[in-house]
């Protein structure tokens, strides 16, 4: 293999002149769209590890409440938080309503809607066929 002895500089400014090449920290990879970091090593923005940090806390939270129902669920956590936003935002919702907008797993929808009912975020009817309806409980 012939190596091109030229620095990296002389490439990275030829395609793109605004984003000079900057040498990833961690392992000296390229970085590009003028991130300090290359793809692998992303993950040590300080931004993106919270962003991880609250995604595996987020499935955490999904795998206890489908273990454990709603006793597990936890009414400042993200899962009631994001439920009471799509209830508070588009009005009454189904449950399968609920598990399309929110991705989460009906076993999950359902256990927090039950914790909410008797926290009274949350009141639960019936629809003329019969299916639950959750609706922000305003008393
Ligand atoms: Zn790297």
């Amino acid at each position: 293999m012939i190596q091109d002895r030229r620095p990296l500089m002389f490439f990275e400014n030829k395609r793109n002149v605004a984003n000079p090449a900057v040498v990833c920290k961690y392992c000296s990879k390229l970085a590009r769209g003028g991130k300090p970091e290359c793809v692998e090593h992303l993950s040590k923005r300080p931004y993106v590890a919270t962003l991880m940090a609250e995604m595996l806390q987020h499935e955490k939270e999904e795998r206890r409440v489908e273990k454990q129902g709603s006793r597990a669920v936890k009414l400042d956590g993200l899962h009631v938080s994001e439920i009471l936003i799509e209830l508070r935002m588009h009005g009454p919702k189904t449950v399968g309503g609920l598990v399309r907008n929110t991705q989460f797993s009906e076993v999950v929808v359902r256990a927090c809607l039950q914790k909410m009912q008797r926290a009274k975020m949350v009141k639960i009817y019936r629809d003329m066929c019969g299916r639950p309806v959750a609706v922000l409980d305003q008393s």
